[in-house]
């Protein structure tokens, strides 16, 4: 077999995926969370992540901030399919000789992003590792069975929409890693979205009440990557409109400053974990304005979804069209 970095992320998903799974596994492998069929009405979310020193997170990032994110991103995956999160488990690999000063300020914002979205941490596991700080979530929730947002049931003529604006977590790393000096405001806001993601939850329930939604997931890898994976799943292509992409000021001064290609760098950044999903088309309008009713972050509509076979065009500003050929983020073949 092919070493990791050959295959990729995604590769090794692909190949391990195809062992058969129980008949009470509604959805396993491949979605952004697993379902399981609880009872009649209800079925059980579990979802898990892991973050790694020097990996996902720099040495010396805040721990609160940390602690906050661990979770969030798990919540955000629990939102991608409408449902709630329930209970928690927490693993941590430590070097013996770390400050345990910060991983207590690490559980302090693990803990307040746990009590201000509902969820129990009930147990997990410490261990010691040689030289990195390992932390891993495994997340669990649950909602009405008719209302799962999966992945793959986008049709073509479905409009496709995301939340919030794009490439602002991107920015904030890059901030961080390049030391580029910025106006506090827009600095503080993308430090915020890159430290601080706040998990679309409400939005996710709101959208999985409606029916509407054909398909969704949460963008963590970037839109360029994410919405393949929509594509992939619903064996449907998809047609992106540049200028419709919802990018901050923030953002937009961010690469002026650094004379960067602001789509280019907002579909292909990753950890903005806003919510990316299809709307049936006839009722796209209705969905619009009860979204705009809550108090969930803008909807924009950046595309559609098209016939074929998961191939993205994107039409430029200039109106020009090709195919989409930047990529989100790959844990094996990405440069961190
Ligand atoms: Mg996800």
């Amino acid at each position: 077999m092919p070493d990791f970095k050959s295959i990729g992320e995604f590769g090794f998903i692909d190949h391990i995926a195809t062992h058969p799974t129980p008949k009470h596994v509604l959805c396993g492998i491949g979605d952004d969370c697993a379902v399981i069929a609880q009872s009649d009405t209800q079925v059980r979310l579990v979802t898990t992540d892991m973050m790694v020193e020097r990996v996902h997170f720099l040495t010396d990032t805040p721990p609160e901030g940390l602690g906050h994110k661990l979770l969030a991103v798990n919540i955000s995956d629990i939102a991608a399919m409408g449902g709630t999160p329930t209970d928690a488990v927490i693993s941590l690999a430590v070097p013996a000789n770390h400050d345990a000063g910060y991983l207590e300020r690490l559980y302090n914002g693990l803990y307040a992003c746990a009590d201000r979205f509902n969820v129990a941490i009930v147990g997990g596991d410490t261990t010691r590792s040689h030289n990195q700080l390992v932390l891993n979530i495994s997340l669990t929730g649950q909602m009405n069975c008719n209302h799962v947002c999966y992945r793959s049931g986008a049709q073509i003529g479905d409009l496709i929409y995301v939340s919030g604006t794009l490439g602002d977590a991107s920015g904030g790393l890059s901030l961080i890693q390049d030391q580029i000096e910025m106006d506090q405001t827009d600095r503080t806001h993308l430090l915020r979205k890159f430290h601080r993601p706040e998990p679309r939850l409400e939005l996710g329930q709101t959208l999985a009440a409606t029916d509407a939604i054909t398909a969704m997931m949460d963008v963590s890898d970037g839109v360029a990557s994410d919405l393949r994976h929509i594509c992939q799943r619903s064996e449907v292509s998809a047609s992106l409109q540049a200028s419709a992409i919802p990018l901050s000021d923030a953002f937009l001064n961010f690469c002026q400053k650094t004379k960067k290609d602001a789509i280019q760098l907002a579909l292909s950044g990753g950890e903005d974990y806003e919510l990316l999903f299809a709307i049936k088309p006839d009722r796209a309008k209705e969905i619009e304005s009860l979204v705009q009713k809550s108090s969930a972050p803008k909807i924009t509509c950046i595309g559609q979804i098209t016939e074929g076979k998961d191939a993205i065009q994107i039409t430029h500003e200039d109106n020009s069209r090709s195919p989409l050929t930047v990529t989100g983020y790959d844990h094996f073949k990405s440069t961190p």
